[in-house]
């Protein structure tokens, strides 16, 4: 069989890669601990659940609309439109096959090939393989702890070139947990209003699950940015949603026109999402508020817990979640050392690839998400807390027993 280039050329997502491993492992009756896994570990609430049940025992089993049925944009334009403040109608949105493939779809309709793609990183893992696939070009933009791993006005100032089509932004962050104060993205904002030629495709997945004293700031909420921003969002993580494959795009500039070309490509592609989920989408937009403020809570109270283990460590790096759900440590002191099962840690990867062979704790290798991120791994906190005491327990025993570094022993 003659595989297409595009597809030998594109790696597969490491971080499904390693939720299947850990997934294997667990079935074979191995004691391991996940820190893998970008998903809630709470199940999705009732009421949500119930929507949906309804809607297939009442017979909603067939085709619906592509972009998703009235009442479901009409849902999705609300909670924009009050909790976002994004001007915007049930016109602008189109909801997709998860926000993976919103993103996708989004830069499918944004980009020609050679367009330039300005993007932060450590980026999530996703976004170079999709950038490619549509043609574009990633102009990176590496970041650093010294920032909280955010780009600065001057660092897009200076990526920012005639062929720039789009600066792809993620805040919250994965893999970094870290966000863009209100003033940062205003900051941001105050470059690229020099720069109208550039669209922003702002991916605020993890909007809900800040702990922080500041709400997310939806740059598309603000008038001068309103008509260039395509903002991405959708029910997996802050409704414990991953398995439904529920994302949206809203995007009201020239009425709706890239929406419109999303919607063309989603009608040759996939058709619409699951018929009798948009009910679910309608439940979990107008009555699930409550559901998701109790799971925030309990993030913002593991964000502290790991925290505290991860900093106690020695030689360890790493700043204080803010959002999302991961920590994001620097584990570079590793390098040059030998672990207790004997593998010399070079990289992130071999330090991942030891720490889940020796200790069975996993945590995904920061290699894959540019920038400094191979000096770093990314944990996970959506787990329960004892499975993090547990695991950072055995990280931290690990840790104790790598050999000296090199350079001290030989000097
Ligand atoms: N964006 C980011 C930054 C993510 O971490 C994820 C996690 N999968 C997604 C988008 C996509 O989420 P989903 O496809 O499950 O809606
Ligand atoms: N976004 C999550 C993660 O980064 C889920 C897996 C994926 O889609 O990449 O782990």
């Amino acid at each position: 069989m003659n595989i297409s280039n595009r597809a030998r050329n594109i790696p597969p997502s490491s971080t499904l890669a390693i939720t299947a491993q850990v997934r294997a492992m667990k079935a074979e009756g191995k004691d391991v601990i996940g820190f893998g896994a970008g998903e809630p570990d709470f199940t999705t609430p009732a009421l949500i659940c119930e929507a949906a049940a309804k809607a297939l025992s009442g017979g909603m089993t067939h085709y619906v609309p592509t972009p998703g049925t009235p009442e479901a944009r009409e849902a999705v334009a609300a909670k924009l439109r009050e909790e976002n403040g994004i001007d915007c109608t049930a016109d602008h949105i189109c909801i997709n096959n998860g926000a993976k493939f919103t993103v996708f779809l989004a830069l499918q309709a944004l980009l020609d090939p050679g367009d330039e793609v300005v993007l932060p990183t450590p980026a999530w893992v996703s976004y170079k393989p999709m950038i490619e696939l549509a043609g574009g070009v990633m102009v990176e933009v590496a970041t650093d702890a010294s920032s909280d791993f955010k780009m600065t006005p001057e660092q897009l100032e200076q990526a920012i070139t005639s062929d720039t089509k789009v600066l792809l932004l993620n805040s919250p962050s994965n893999p970094c947990g870290t966000m863009y104060s209100q003033d940062e993205v205003r900051g941001l904002v105050a470059v690229l209003e020099r720069h109208p030629h550039v669209v922003v495709v702002s991916d605020e997945i993890y909007e809900r699950l800040v702990y922080g004293d500041e709400p997310n700031l939806s740059m598309g909420s603000l008038a001068s940015m309103r008509d260039r921003v395509v903002t991405i969002n959708g029910l997996s993580k802050a409704f414990a949603m991953t398995g439904w494959r529920i994302g949206y795009a809203c995007a009201p500039g020239g009425d709706g026109a890239l929406i419109k070309a999303m919607n063309k490509l989603q009608s040759q592609m996939t058709s619409s999402i699951t018929s009798f989920t948009m009910p679910a989408v309608v439940a979990a937009l107008t009555e699930g508020r409550a559901e998701v403020e109790g799971m925030r809570q309990i993030f913002a109270g593991r964000a502290k817990r790991i925290h505290e283990l991860v900093s106690a460590w020695d030689g360890v790096v790493c700043p204080e979640p803010t959002g999302a759900f991961y920590i994001f440590p620097d584990i570079s002191c590793s390098f040059g050392r030998t672990s207790p099962g004997g593998i010399r840690i070079e990289s992130a990867l071999d330090f991942a690839s030891a720490l889940l062979d020796e200790t069975g704790v996993a945590v995904v290798p920061g290699n894959d998400f540019l920038g400094p991120g191979a000096k770093h791994v990314r944990m996970s906190f959506a787990t329960s807390e004892d499975l993090i005491l547990e695991g950072c327990r055995r990280m931290e025993d690990w840790l104790g027993q790598l050999s000296a570094c090199e350079q001290v022993a030989s000097g």
